[in-house]
């Protein structure tokens, strides 16, 4: 991969039952090997960009996406908080991480004011 992971632990288990499921299917020859190119974390959600697979493949991708924004991205807890900082960015964490949004994005955590949202109810 290019460009190595760019996101936070807490994201770990969405990664690798992603890409356990993606193998699964790989190995049974449904699909052609699929290769990330870059995962990272974007606007609070994860991004992966990837070549190969099928539609299957891109669902898998797409759920993992989506479940990323449920899921705090320091710890791995499920819950329905946002960080945001005074720039606007915004990162998903658990309560007790919101605070730690400042630690990823400025090397001076007073440099940032960190107030936590509720994200829309769906
Ligand atoms: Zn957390």
């Amino acid at each position: 991969m290019h460009w190595g992971l760019e996101c936070g632990d807490g994201w770990f288990s969405i990664l690798d039952t992603l890409c356990s499921s993606i193998q699964r299917r790989v190995d049974r020859q449904y699909s052609s090997q699929v290769v990330f190119g870059q995962v990272k974390e974007k606007v609070s959600a994860l991004r992966i960009y990837s070549s190969g697979g099928d539609e299957y493949t891109d669902a898998l991708i797409e759920f993992a996406e989506q479940l990323s924004m449920k899921t705090c991205e320091v710890c791995g807890r499920m819950d329905e908080t946002v960080g945001r900082n005074k720039h606007g960015w915004i990162k998903t964490t658990c309560v007790q991480h919101s605070g730690d949004v400042s630690d990823f994005y400025f090397n001076n955590p007073e440099t940032a004011s960190i107030s936590s949202i509720k994200t829309p109810a769906v």
